[in-house]
């Protein structure tokens, strides 16, 4: 006898198999003629298998009969054709074994439908809904079709560091690495004295991968990381977690262009990758969640994204007649609002946005030759907005240090980014996408709260 996945037991080819299935109970239900069914879950397909539990079952009275949601079981028994509709299987249980029972007046989610804020109170148990059940497979097919994506491109996998001393925005919004005692700090001159600190120095955890993957780029080609991220900003949004997952490629003799295209086609082959692998998910998704999730990633997959320069998009913004909240001015960022008449209202797909003025972008995107503006692409999603940013890199030395003096940063604390434009430089880019956006924009799940395993927010890191 095989042990088998409850998603291979549910399919018709299974029929006539001896197989043993290990999961939990959703619900149970008597029947009059002195058998139960159970509905049984494993995580490995959003849909359950039934189990008829026949009354002839040793451990009928004393246990099969006292399961309820929550408990988990072993059973054995034939997998046969099921006469019911909406299931080619059932299986005719042999033997059940009881594991753990679960008290249905104390279990949490022996009723349905909680709201998604309760759920996420009892993080430890709701990867057990048919909703987070669905999210974990679809952030696994996307992280999946990540990792193949780049490795048929010819991408090496780097692995950035989680702890760094340099800042790469120069934003600020970076969480301490320390092993000073908070209570007794030590000082010297009146301030702390790093030097007794564990790095010698300052450190904190990474807001991003970049500056690392840049090294890696400028060496070996074509590269990406992968892993959490780390940003202190107190925003309480629905798109921002404290914790967070990039991936962040980088290619050495790529242009904007080829990045911008790069980007298109990454998004299309992962959207593909999920329309494919996980129809039954989708389709729970479109039910339940959002209506236009499957129609809206297919027509993505077959339609060109729009491209247009930051200084077009304030003047189809102007001319727009909107009232927006906030006024669209050349200079200032952007806001949620705009982004949404972009792509919501008035072109209705993904948006790459390009060439900003190089006073809102980071210094080490490569400055345009109008000296006002910097190779930056942001790709924006209906909905969600920003999902990706990016730009080419400076590779000039002289511009590069300049730029860093206009942001009041000191060139000398990244000696080592500004030697990979002093020995061998090259033109470079890359960009980063955030992997929570992007199940959120396939899910339709409106919080990024509950689009990743345990969220870490303002004030919240329990579980
Ligand atoms: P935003 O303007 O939305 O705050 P950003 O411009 O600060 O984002 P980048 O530094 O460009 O973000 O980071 C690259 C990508 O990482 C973004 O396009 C987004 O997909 C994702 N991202 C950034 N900050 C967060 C966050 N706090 N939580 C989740 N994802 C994020
Ligand atoms: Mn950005």
């Amino acid at each position: 006898m095989q042990t088998i996945r409850v998603a291979e037991a549910r399919k018709e080819s299974a029929v006539g198999r001896e197989v043993r299935l290990q999961g939990w109970v959703r619900t149970r239900r008597d029947s009059k003629g002195g058998f139960s069914f159970l509905e049984l879950n494993d995580g490995s397909s959003l849909a359950n298998i039934q189990v008829i539990a026949d009354g002839s079952l040793a451990n009928y009275e004393s246990e099969v009969k006292h399961l309820a949601a929550g408990c988990s079981v072993t059973v054995e028994g034939l997998v046969k054709a099921s006469p019911a509709k909406g299931q080619a299987t059932e299986v005719q249980a042999t033997r059940i074994i009881v594991h753990g029972g679960a008290d249905a007046e104390t279990y949490p989610l022996q009723k349905k439908n909680h709201s998604f804020e309760f759920l996420r109170t009892i993080g430890h148990l709701r990867p057990r809904t048919n909703t987070f059940g669905a999210v974990a497979r679809v952030r696994n097919c996307v992280s999946r079709s990540i990792h193949s994506f780049f490795q048929e491109e010819g991408f090496l996998y780097i692995h950035a560091p989680i702890i760094t001393a340099s800042d790469c925005e120069g934003a600020g919004e970076m969480f301490k690495v320390t092993t000073l005692d908070l209570a007794n700090v030590p000082k010297a001159a009146g301030a702390i004295d790093f030097a007794q600190d564990f790095f010698d120095r300052p450190a904190f955890l990474t807001v991003s991968g970049q500056l690392q993957a840049e090294i890696f780029a400028c060496s070996l080609g074509k590269v990406y990381t992968f892993g959490p991220t780390f940003r202190a900003e107190n925003s309480n949004t629905s798109r921002h977690l404290a914790e967070f997952w990039m991936i962040e490629p980088e290619m050495a003799f790529f242009e904007l262009t080829d990045n911008m295209a790069l980007a298109e086609r990454f998004l299309k082959r992962i959207f593909a990758d999920v329309l494919a692998q996980c129809p039954e998910d989708m389709q729970f998704f479109r039910e339940r969640i959002e209506p236009t999730a499957i129609e809206t990633l297919e027509r993505i997959v077959t339609s060109e994204f729009v491209r247009l320069t930051y200084t077009e998009a304030v003047d189809i913004l102007k001319a727009s007649g909107q009232a927006f909240e906030f006024p669209v001015e050349w200079g200032h960022d952007l806001q949620a609002e705009h982004e949404r008449y972009l792509t919501e209202q008035k072109f209705q797909k993904p948006v790459i946005l390009y060439d900003y003025p190089k006073s809102i972008k980071a210094f080490y995107m490569r400055l345009n030759d109008d000296n006002r503006t910097v190779r930056a692409m942001d790709v924006l999603v209906p909905k969600v907005g920003e999902i990706i940013g990016g730009s080419q890199r400076e590779e000039r030395l002289d511009v590069l240090e300049a730029r860093m003096r206009e942001q009041k940063l000191d060139p000398a604390n990244y000696w080592w980014y500004t030697d990979l434009r002093r020995y061998g430089t090259v033109p470079h880019s890359g960009f980063g996408l955030g992997l929570e956006r992007v199940v959120q924009f396939i899910t339709g799940m409106a919080n990024i709260r509950d689009v990743i395993p345990f969220p870490r927010t303002p004030g919240s890191a329990e579980f």
